[in-house]
């Protein structure tokens, strides 16, 4: 008999896992796929190249607890992201930042004018409902058709005004030199990759695992006591009140006899091309090899179900499975599937760390 089911093998099913065998719980994590470590499985390719099978996962997080709990299972390699775009035939910095403005109009601005620049161009948009708000707001309608219109609709097949505001927020815009991806106060990558940090979290003689298993498949045979389930919400109830949508992608893959192809970790195409952007995994991970392999990211409707899409009536569907989730009991939904959020690798971890909390208080009060 076990205490738990759970049902993926990602950041959320892991967590979970690792906290409740630790209490002494029986755990079972299964996963459809062959593989532990959820989208953040990487593995070494046939050229030996370390790669990301799910797109470039890049850590960073704010929370000092999500840090310090994954860095049980893992050394770190301190490495901050910088991400060029390609626009109007310049390599310019993203998130848009001084550097940016004075390339791509060949001026030389301090920070003070690129602020007043910025100001003269910005709309003032009240409410900020959607994601085309966010950007018009801070740099005004060029700057916004160059970098945001068209990666937007590649990478969701809608308009940023069709999406809510979280989204383009994601990335922000300043008037200083920072060109780094991230601000976070820790930024870095698992020294040895995520599956050798995955492997060590589930070597707890409390865990068994089971891989290429569907829950749909296993439910009625296996003993046990509760569910935790970070697959998607609405596959588990059947998609009784409709599918929730989710975009997908097509990674394609290419490794190159060289050094390095392009001068920094990703590069993002956002007036050109299908994909939306190239990763080279080697500034990620910090391999040295006299190959590289890139990745290119082509966004696509059908496929594995990777982004939730955040607007209002996909949550108003989510919000109805919610409610029958609440309803259901012993059954516990966590994770970027399980809750239909676009949530970062850390706050995934976050999410169930708490969710770990209020588990171990029921008991208590049992
Ligand atoms: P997942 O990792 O999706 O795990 C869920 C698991 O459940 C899957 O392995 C699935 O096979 C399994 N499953 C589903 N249904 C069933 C079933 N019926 N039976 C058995 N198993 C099932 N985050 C960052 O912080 N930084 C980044 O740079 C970053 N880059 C990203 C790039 C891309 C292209 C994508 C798609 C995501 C990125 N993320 C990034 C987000 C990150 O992948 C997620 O936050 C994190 O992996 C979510 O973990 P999870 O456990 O909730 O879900
Ligand atoms: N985005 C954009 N242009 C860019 C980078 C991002 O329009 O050059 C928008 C786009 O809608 C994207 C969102 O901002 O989906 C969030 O970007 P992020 O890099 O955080 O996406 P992720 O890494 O999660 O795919």
């Amino acid at each position: 008999m076990y205490n738990f089911l759970i049902v993926g093998c990602g950041f959320a099913g892991a967590v979970l896992a690792e906290r409740l065998a630790e209490e002494g719980k029986k755990v079972l994590i299964i996963d459809k796929r062959n593989h532990i470590g959820g989208n953040a499985y990487d593995y070494y390719n046939e050229e030996g190249i370390l790669v990301h099978k799910y797109g470039p996962h890049i850590f960073h997080t704010n929370s000092e607890e999500v840090f310090r709990y994954l860095s049980r299972f893992t050394e770190w390699r301190p490495y901050e992201h910088r991400v060029l775009g390609s626009v109007d035939g310049c390599l310019v910095p993203i998130p848009i930042n001084l550097t940016t403005i004075n390339k791509l109009y060949g001026v030389n601005l301090s920070s003070d004018e690129v602020t007043e620049f910025l100001e003269a161009r910005c709309e003032n948009r009240k409410p900020v409902l959607t994601s085309e708000d966010v950007v018009v707001n801070a740099v005004g309608k060029e700057l916004y058709e160059k970098f945001f219109k068209g990666y937007t609709k590649k990478q969701w097949d809608l308009d940023p005004s069709e999406l809510d505001a979280s989204v383009t927020a994601r990335v922000p815009t300043r008037t200083n030199c920072d060109d780094r991806y991230f601000t976070d106060t820790f930024q870095a990558m698992p020294k040895h990759g995520y599956t050798a940090m995955f492997t060590k979290m589930l070597s707890h003689p409390n865990i068994s695992i089971m891989l290429q298993t569907d829950f749909r498949d296993i439910v009625e045979l296996i003993p046990f006591e509760r569910i935790i389930y970070t697959g998607p919400i609405d596959c588990y109830f059947d998609y009784c009140y409709g599918k929730l949508p989710y975009r997908s992608i097509d990674f394609r893959f290419e490794t190159l006899h060289q050094e390095t192809y392009q001068p920094t970790g990703t590069v993002n195409y956002p007036m050109s091309n299908l994909y939306t952007r190239i990763t080279e995994f080697k500034y990620l991970t910090g391999q040295k090899s006299d190959k590289t392999t890139l990745v290119y990211e082509y966004p696509t409707a059908e496929g594995d179900p990777y982004y939730p899409i955040p607007r209002k009536q996909n949550q108003e569907i989510y919000n109805q499975y919610k409610k029958l989730a609440e309803e259901t009991e012993n059954v516990y939904f966590t994770g970027r599937l399980g809750t239909y959020k676009y949530y970062n690798m850390d706050q995934v971890v976050a999410q169930s760390l708490a969710l770990f909390r209020k588990i171990m208080k029921s008991e208590v009060h049992v």
